[in-house]
């Protein structure tokens, strides 16, 4: 798809907040298409006015006429669909986008492919350097080792993180480089993977990582600034306004800020910081510290993150019972004990957490440290969320409504793709295997659901995710199987979880969510009204105007040009 976007100069002069007084068009007027506001009080209407940045009217033409003169009119095409501005509350915007400045290696599934990437990756970097590379795909390329990189970069440090982000593979260089033997000792909540003779094969898994990526330098400022750039636009092309991002380390805090304060950052960013177990209780210091040091119009840290396990795929994610075949139900990343000392530490500050849980041990324990939270500091408005949510034990389903705790679902996991069929399911057996991604489980449970991508895990357009949400089967087939159907959403769920939830999920229900007066004018159009087409069609829809603030922040093919009365 070709995408139009405007120049810079524009955007910013667009921008009500930053000029208001200069603003090229103070007033949009959107009609012609169905509009689903989100807004239990008016649900639908066919146009919509935005001034000054924010929602005047919601209704029908004849709503519009004081909004008319001097405005910027679209008259969108029939079969439109307007919705709140896209809320993607599970995306790792600037870590990201950082990473896949470094060598990408998002495409690559065998070696062939890794040798002239890992080769085209080095060449642009002085000899002896540190190559980093980012997106391995560690199903397809999963029987690797130091050696395999030794015989590409020669005596160079790798450093080449999994797609999920739980696993790296390194040279025997960096292996070198970080002082790993055979007598090292993982760190707790890690895993150095070790080969028959008990020597480290080049493959660290979860806290383990840690022993190199402490040795990498920092990312230079040019880097974070320009992978930032492209990734909001892409967010802006598929209609994402709000993002939460779910691990922000103080780099990534001071990426988005840089942009805050020139005005570059439009969306908006509730960011989550990790709490490590070693840090414990005293890490809520750093939380708030960050929270006064990187604040601005756009950008907010609010919560608390703690990760409980790993993935399944790798055998570290926290079960209740062992996995097939294996003595092992993985361990959690921290105890119990701990993970309760950090949610009722970080409630107490008012802080919201944010617990990353796969297995459905490591989701009982965040359930259980919000509960501990709440018994320790009193019941509040907290909105705790756990991600991931891919194995819950049915006992557990009814805690998330009865707790006040969200779940924040992936949904484009949700299918039958190679993670479930090669590394899932076998590992569970098929009665576990029938509560992987339980949402519709949920919902009947009354949780509120929200929605996020993982992005760069998998992709950021929500639309994806939405059609895969309803269908559980893989969006490039649409026959293909069906991923525990009784889990099934339908599209108005999704809708909401990307939306109005997602606002609830971010604490912003007041200034955004759904499309009603007085709230930001963060809008996003689409060419179908995905709450009507054929499932298999949503996640074809495209997006032809974002807007934040009231003003386009992309603009799509196919939108028409605007015209004044
Ligand atoms: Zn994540």
């Amino acid at each position: 798809m070709q995408r139009v976007r405007l120049a810079a100069g524009l955007l910013v002069a667009a921008a009500p907040l930053l000029c208001a007084s200069t603003a090229l068009a103070d007033t949009i007027v959107l009609r012609g298409a169905h509009i689903l506001t989100m807004d239990d009080a008016k649900p639908e209407a066919s146009a919509i006015a935005l001034v000054d940045g924010k929602i005047a009217a919601v209704g029908g033409d004849a709503d519009m006429q004081p909004f008319l003169k001097g405005a910027e009119i679209y008259d969108l095409p029939a079969g439109a669909l307007v919705l709140p501005g896209f809320q993607d509350s599970h995306n790792h915007l600037v870590w990201s986008a950082t990473e896949l400045e470094d060598t990408d290696l998002t495409s690559v599934a065998d070696k062939e492919g890794l040798k002239a990437a890992l080769e085209a990756g080095a060449a642009k970097l002085p000899a002896g350097t540190w190559l980093r590379a980012s997106q391995w795909d560690n199903v397809a390329l999963s029987d690797v080792s130091a050696a395999d990189l030794d015989a590409i970069t020669g005596d160079r440090p790798v450093y080449i993180t999994s797609a999920d982000v739980h696993s790296a593979w390194v040279s025997s260089a960096t292996l070198k480089a970080a002082g790993i033997t055979a007598e090292t000792k993982a760190p707790e909540g890690g895993r150095i993977e070790v080969d028959g003779k008990g020597n480290p094969t080049g493959l660290l898994r979860e806290n383990a990582m840690s022993l190199v990526s402490k040795l990498l330098a920092d990312y230079p400022e040019a880097q974070v600034d320009n992978g930032l750039t492209k990734a909001l636009d892409e967010a802006y092309s598929y209609g994402v306004t709000a993002i939460i991002d779910p691990k922000a380390d103080e780099w990534m805090l001071a990426g988005y800020k840089r942009f805050d304060d020139a005005g570059k950052l439009k969306l908006r960013v509730k960011a989550a910081v990790e709490i490590t177990p070693e840090e414990g209780a005293g890490g809520v210091a750093k939380v708030l510290d960050y929270k006064k040091r990187y604040a601005g119009p756009h950008l907010e840290v609010d919560s608390a993150k703690i990760y409980l396990d790993g993935v399944i795929e790798t055998g570290t994610a926290a079960l209740l019972e062992a996995y097939v075949g294996s003595n092992s139900a993985g361990d959690p990343l921290i105890t119990p004990e701990k993970s309760k000392e950090i949610a009722i530490a970080a409630d107490k500050a008012g802080l919201q957490l944010h617990a990353h849980a796969i297995g459905d041990r490591a989701v009982r324990m965040a359930l259980d440290a919000y509960e501990a939270a709440a018994k320790a500091n009193g019941k509040r408005d907290s909105r705790h969320q756990i991600a991931h949510v891919e194995l819950i034990d049915p006992a557990d389903i009814p805690r998330f409504a009865a707790l006040g705790v969200l779940p924040n679902i992936q949904a484009l996991w949700a299918y039958p793709d190679s993670y479930i069929v090669e590394e899932t399911e076998p590992k569970l057996g098929p009665e576990r295997s029938e509560w992987l991604y339980p949402f519709g489980a949920l919902k009947k449970a009354e949780a509120t659901l929200v929605g996020g991508s993982d992005w760069s895990v998998t992709s950021m357009n929500p639309v994806e995710a939405i059609q895969t949400g309803v269908t559980r089967q893989d969006n490039a087939d649409a026959n293909g199987r069906v991923l525990t159907p009784q889990h099934k959403l339908d599209a108005m769920d999704m809708i909401r979880a990307y939306t109005v939830n997602g606002a609830y999920a971010a604490f912003d229900e007041a200034n955004s969510g759904t499309l009603t007066v007085g709230k930001r004018a963060d809008v996003v159009v689409l060419d179908r009204d995905i709450s009507k087409v054929a499932p298999t069609e949503i996640s074809g829809a495209k997006v032809l105007v974002t807007l934040i603030d009231g003003a386009p922040v992309y603009k799509g093919e196919g939108l028409p040009e605007p015209k004044k009365e």
